[in-house]
């Protein structure tokens, strides 16, 4: 017996067969569905295994995680690794970090939909998709042009309409749309940048990891009456914040 969600995967497919195939750009759309249909159970396994049980409760951040399709954002050669428990490189020498860190990271950020929240570290792009499901504008910033072009039009091609991508140095934010309600920083400098907590408002939030290349702090800041707040989290390992020259902040 087929049943009923097999049944409309199947409706479905003939639709796109009928419609689409036909031409280049519809061939391309299948095959993406068929991929993206492919991972669906492993995405909620994820969820399930590595998310729920962990503690992360959030009902709007849980949907982000089962909506976004992770295994877009990594090289082809990882595909099959997208949803499990560890980082995985994304070129450069960069990763896209553990999906837990995501959530977590995304979670103590408290989020709501008016919220203008700043990225700085793009690389492959997802958190910024898992930030764009949950907030209204989202800018991210990223130093390595590869990364942030590759991002952008990823994040573009899937109607991330609401996410903005600068190709740069994040390390002074971006004054031009300053202040933010939240700061989410993935790349981890020495110190904490000013220029941070400069562009973050009132009752504003940041998480970021602080520390030396090989040891760092995951610190959560609040802005409260004008005065910054700050608590570490737990000890992370994330890739350096770096100048254009390459030199760690
Ligand atoms: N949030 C990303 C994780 C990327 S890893 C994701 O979801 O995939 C951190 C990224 O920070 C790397 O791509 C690195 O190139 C970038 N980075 C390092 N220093 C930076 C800086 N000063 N400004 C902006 N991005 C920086």
């Amino acid at each position: 017996m087929i049943n009923i969600k097999t049944k409309i995967l199947l409706i479905i497919l003939i639709i796109y067969c009928v419609c689409f195939v036909g031409c280049g750009e519809g061939k391309e759309k299948f095959r993406q569905t068929i991929l993206d249909a492919g991972f669906q159970e492993e995405r909620k396994l994820m969820v399930e295994e590595q998310i729920k049980k962990r503690g992360i409760k959030d009902p709007a951040i849980i949907e982000a995680f089962l909506k976004v399709p992770r295994h877009r954002f990594v090289p082809i050669k990882y595909r099959k690794m997208a949803y499990k428990d560890h980082p995985l490189p994304i070129g450069e020498g960069q990763t896209i970090s553990q999906p837990y860190i995501v959530a977590y990271m995304t979670q103590i950020l408290n989020l709501s939909k008016t919220d203008k929240v700043l990225e700085i570290g793009t690389g492959s792009g997802y958190q910024a998709a898992i930030l764009g499901e949950l907030s209204d504008s989202i800018y991210t910033i990223e130093i390595i042009t590869s990364l942030g072009s590759r991002a952008s039009r990823l994040l573009q091609e899937m109607g991330y309409s609401n996410i903005k991508v600068k190709i740069g140095d994040g390390y002074q934010g971006w004054e031009e749309y300053a202040p933010f309600d939240a700061i989410i920083v993935t790349c981890a400098p020495t110190e904490i940048p000013n220029a941070l907590k400069n562009q973050l408002k009132e009752g504003g939030r940041i998480i970021i990891p602080v520390g030396s290349l090989y040891y760092q702090n995951l610190v959560y800041l609040r802005k409260v009456n004008n005065q910054i707040k700050e608590e570490k989290v737990f000890p992370v390992r994330f890739v350096p914040m770096v100048n254009t020259s390459g030199k760690k902040y």
